[in-house]
């Protein structure tokens, strides 16, 4: 790594022994990456809130290897995305999705697609055109659709994904947790881990998947729909992570207003 300037956001920081820091960032050139803040009341009084949860810096590292862990030279904010600290429920959200990249990126490994992913879901989360706990469904939704893609655990959708026959489109589908995608019932292994969608859920899915952000307040979606694919997501992610997370339990009700 050497001298490197590159945009971060703070995943998580955790107090070390004598007033040091260790600060998790997911960068834009090197993906996640450990930083140690030295006196970390030093380096707040140096570089203020640009090292809490969310933010969005222009950072200097350095470290002489790869594996070493880095330091920190230079912080500047970029997007200090305060509003995400304003809720309760915002923040909750806003920690989910950072629970996610931690989950879902390795360090030292730059994936620019996840990382404007989070950038731009903070950016539409703070710009505050979500209003509603419905609209957060919708872009959970995405964002985890996007981020299995990005991650190389892309749901398929479009065809069996053992012998690839596409499935009727007026028919129910099943969705296999262990194949990662909708097999048809010749294709079907086993019972378990098995998850019919209706052909809603099917349809909305798959035109999820294919959008951009900018069309997802665009695509009409009733709520029980979004429900169940945010259930049959967090299956699947509880399914190839092993565990569920941390961060999943503040987002149980779509009904009221953020
Ligand atoms: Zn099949």
């Amino acid at each position: 790594m050497g001298f490197t300037k590159t945009e971060a956001i703070v995943l998580r920081t955790k107090e070390l022994r004598e007033a040091d820091s260790l600060i998790t960032l997911y960068t834009r050139d090197w993906g996640k990456v450990q930083v140690v803040a030295k006196g970390l009341r030093k380096v707040k009084a140096r570089y203020g809130a640009s090292l809490e949860m969310f933010t969005h810096n222009q950072v200097m590292l350095f470290s002489k290897t790869d594996k070493d862990m880095a330091r920190l030279t230079g912080c500047q904010v970029m997007h200090p995305f305060y509003s995400l600290r304003e809720s309760y429920f915002k923040y909750g959200m806003a920690s989910y999705l950072l629970e996610l990249v931690d989950k879902f990126s390795e360090y030292r490994e730059a994936n620019q697609d996840i990382f404007n992913l989070l950038g731009k879901s903070f950016s539409l989360m703070d710009a505050g055109v979500l209003q509603t706990r419905e609209n957060y469904l919708s872009l959970w939704n995405w964002f985890v659709l996007k981020i299995l893609d990005y991650s190389g655990y892309k749901i398929s959708l479009e065809s069996c994904i053992q012998c690839k026959e596409k499935p009727a489109l007026n028919k129910p589908v099943v969705f296999s947790l262990p194949d990662g995608g909708i097999t048809c019932r010749a294709c079907l292994k086993s019972q378990d881990y098995l998850f019919e969608l209706n052909t809603e859920v099917w349809t909305k899915l798959r035109l999820l998947q294919k959008s951009a952000l900018p069309q997802l307040l665009d695509i009409d979606l009733a709520v029980e729909t979004k429900l169940a694919i945010k259930i049959l997501l967090e299956k699947y992610l509880q399914f190839i992570s092993g565990h569920s997370f941390n961060c999943q339990e503040f987002f149980y009700t779509a009904a009221n207003k953020s």
